[in-house]
């Protein structure tokens, strides 16, 4: 979320108040505190989830075809089953010194998304390790 300037201030103006609230109402403020984590957790872990499905249709689109999330091979286009494949091989290695897949994500989109990499799904992938002249582009199919 970008917020402009006039909400930066109004937010440090705010900022303010709360912290002169919770000097002077400690025990209430850390009661009101515990309440407010277990209130949003729900919450935040979905926005959580959001944005990681976000970050993950942003790269496999890129990756996809024509700027849409779907396998490069055989056009598949259903999310779940859709990954990204490191077209030299060498995936799993690379994508180790992630701790998540997500970052790994979040790293392609950071470096304006790399060459070397296509959205597969897991079929396709599955076969290009199996037998990497079937799923070539240009193989026999
Ligand atoms: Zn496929």
């Amino acid at each position: 979320m970008r917020l402009n300037v006039r909400d930066k201030k109004t937010m440090k103006a705010s900022t303010k108040k709360v912290k002169e609230w919770r000097s002077k109402n400690r025990d209430k403020y850390l009661a009101l505190r515990k309440n407010g984590r277990i209130k949003n957790r729900v919450k935040n872990n979905l926005y959580a989830k959001l944005y990681r499905q976000r970050t993950k249709l942003e790269v496999l689109a890129k990756y996809g075809v024509l700027g849409i999330p779907r396998c490069v091979i055989c056009g598949e286009g259903r999310i779940p089953v859709l990954s990204i494949d490191h077209v030299d091989g060498g995936g799993t290695r690379h994508r180790k010194q992630f701790t998540s897949v997500n970052q790994f994500y979040r790293m392609l989109i950071k470096s304006n998304f790399p060459v070397g990499y296509r959205t597969l799904c897991m079929n396709c992938q599955f076969m290009e390790a199996f037998d990497p002249t079937k799923t070539h582009p240009g193989g026999s199919g």
